[in-house]
């Protein structure tokens, strides 16, 4: 039998789904112009199905185009088809974008910080996930026991980023049941964000080829540990290219405008979680002792800070390694949101150039409530529906994320909430382990 290999064009969606359309390799150069049709309404798609109700309707004609560097291939093989995928931005058939797409938001944010403060940045994703097909054993947690029994995973896993370009950093078996983690190396602006969408297909796509499931879900039952996605980050001069983080004078290290920065993201932390931690059950997850992030505190190699100063490990070159990395972001959020939701936080943080934050000196739910006031830490949201509440509140961020965007993205996820809230939390995990 002939068979024709078939390109998918997509997009990450207000869910983190990774959605799209395909076409015939043979015209992939056309549709690397032309790009392929696209509707409005797919963006109220939830992720357990039902569509949220849409401004839209059945009205609107969109068009996906391409980003040939975000392209991805994976050869499985002459006995299964290969996974060949490109990401694309959602544009108006005029060939502007669309406010309500992910991957454009991020790129003006991106652009904003870049034409505002001369900055790019450098970002990575560390995630977590469960792989089902291992058998859930006591005592796994970064066990060579528990690497060995995923069996052909991890190193087919690896092989495919490899073969997809992707430059892996780690892959070991993490604290939770059936619970690994996996690194790859930084990258500048939304190809970072690119990288973290391939990170989560090509797992994907790896259990699928050998009969099992990888599972992105936030949490796998209320009594587990979660599935973080630790966002790496830090700033750099867009004109001579150096990192702009470390000021050796500053007593913890962080320079003025790394620190208006971070300042930015922890006072919006409580708002963009929204979009960070995007599930019902991600606020399970965002609780303290879970090695998450339950307050908007700023923390020095604290594993349960909201931001998190990262250790650097030679005493030369400091400011190369200096940087911070986002606690309180899941995979139910697409990878565009979540860095566009932080990078519009430190925007917001370098306009007004806050001052630097102050480090919070032990566990945040021990200190007293005098304390907390003084470095302005809370609590985070406890409920997707108190996130959307703050978010929709938020006035300031508004005027980065779009009122079209921002609309859309509370009519999605309030829908979902509504959906999941109505069933006991052991179902709401199931659900959400099925559709990540
Ligand atoms: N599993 C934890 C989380 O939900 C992170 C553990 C770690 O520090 O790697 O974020
Ligand atoms: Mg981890």
């Amino acid at each position: 039998m002939k068979r024709e290999e078939i390109v998918m064009l997509c997009t990450n969606d207000l869910g983190g789904q990774t959605r799209g359309k395909g076409f015939p390799l043979c015209d992939l150069e056309d549709r690397l112009k032309k790009g392929i049709g696209w509707t409005p309404t797919n963006s109220m798609i939830t992720s357990h199905g039902p569509i949220a109700p849409s401004p839209w309707g059945p009205f609107g004609d969109l068009v996906l185009i391409p980003e040939p560097a975000s392209r991805i291939r994976v050869d499985f093989g002459p006995d299964a088809a290969a996974e060949h995928f490109i990401l694309g931005d959602i544009m108006q058939l005029d060939g502007t974008p669309w406010a309500v797409c992910p991957r454009s938001f991020l790129k003006r944010v991106l652009a904003e910080i870049e034409i505002r403060h001369g900055l790019k940045v450098k970002a990575a994703f560390e995630h977590e996930f469960v792989y089902e097909a291992v058998e859930e054993r006591p005592n796994s947690s970064y066990a060579l026991d528990a690497f060995r029994r995923q069996g052909l995973f991890a190193e087919s896993y690896l092989g495919a980023m490899k073969e997809a370009g992707l430059a892996i950093d780690t892959f070991m078996p993490e604290y939770g049941p059936k619970q690994y983690e996996v690194t790859v190396g930084p990258a500048i602006g939304v190809a970072a964000a690119d990288q973290a969408v391939a990170v989560r297909e090509i797992a994907r796509a790896v259990a699928h080829n050998l009969g099992g499931r990888a599972s992105f879900t936030p949490i796998l039952r209320p009594d587990a540990v979660g599935n973080g996605v630790h966002v790496h980050f830090s700033l750099i001069d867009a004109a001579t290219g150096e990192p702009v983080n470390y000021d050796a004078s500053h007593s913890d290290g962080i320079s003025a405008r790394a620190g208006s920065f971070v300042g930015g993201i922890l006072a919006n932390l409580p708002a963009i979680t929204a979009m960070t931690a995007a599930a019902t059950v991600s606020y399970l997850r965002l609780t303290p002792n879970r090695w998450s992030a339950a307050y908007n505190n700023l923390g020095y190699r604290d594993r349960e800070a909201g931001v998190r100063i990262c250790p650097v490990f030679q005493k030369s070159e400091i400011a190369r390694q200096f940087h911070f990395e986002f606690r309180a972001a899941d995979a139910a959020g697409s990878p565009y949101l979540v860095l566009g939701a932080i990078l519009a936080a430190g925007l917001q943080g370098l306009d007004a150039s806050l001052p630097i934050p102050q480090v919070c000196e032990g566990a945040p739910q021990n200190l007293p409530e005098q304390r907390l006031r003084e470095l302005n830490i809370v609590r985070l949201p406890q409920s997707l529906t108190e996130a959307l509440d703050l978010f929709e509140a938020d006035k300031v961020l508004e005027n980065t994320i779009g009122a079209e965007l921002k609309a859309a993205y509370l009519a999605h996820k309030r829908f979902e909430a509504k959906m999941m809230e109505e069933l006991p939390l052991e179902e709401q995990c199931v659900r959400y382990a099925k559709s990540y």
